[in-house]
């Protein structure tokens, strides 16, 4: 008996999280493709969040769900633009890596205001797009954590 409180063990097992654990496949699209075709591609992948990727799998940048709105206000033709005119760009991308702790990638989706996190891996060419942790992804834990009830 180690003398912990329920309380305690919650939180070590909590802490001990690893991003890989639970990352999801990342939605990726080219720098070149149209605004029109990564709306269609958020519909049809049905997420918030694309992440924008080089010919060699490295992120570029991200696009979210406002970022497309925005372009889609006026009365350009979407299908004219390419993302990379209206996506957030390197290097002011939020990454993460798939060894990080849990916890700390949902305190950065908080500070930052960001719904998610691409999970990278660092390759000769930048940072390749490995996987993705979004606000859905701790939502999912935190239930599976009273649901399960393993303390
Ligand atoms: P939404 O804009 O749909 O509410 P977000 O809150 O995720 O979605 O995005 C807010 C802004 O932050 C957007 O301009 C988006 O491009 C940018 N953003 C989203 N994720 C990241 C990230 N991981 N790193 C840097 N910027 C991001």
């Amino acid at each position: 008996y180690t003398g912990k409180t329920g309380s305690e063990l919650l939180t070590e097992k909590i802490k001990a999280y690893k991003v890989y654990e639970f990352q999801h496949i990342p939605i990726v699209v080219k720098e070149n493709v149209s605004v029109y075709d990564a709306i269609s591609t958020m519909f049809l992948e049905d997420v918030g969040t694309l992440f924008v990727v080089d010919e060699n799998a490295c992120i570029t940048g991200v696009l979210s769900r406002k970022d497309l709105l925005r372009a889609s206000i006026g009365q350009q033709d979407l299908s004219a633009i390419p993302v990379h005119i209206i996506m957030t760009r390197m290097p002011n991308i939020t990454v993460c890596r798939k060894e990080d702790l849990l916890i700390d990638v949902a305190q950065k989706l908080i500070n930052n205001q960001i719904d998610g996190i691409p999970v990278v891996k660092d390759v000769e060419s930048g940072l390749e797009v490995v996987g993705r942790i979004t606000k859905t992804t701790i939502t999912k834990v935190f239930v599976e954590l009273i649901m399960d009830d393993h303390i």
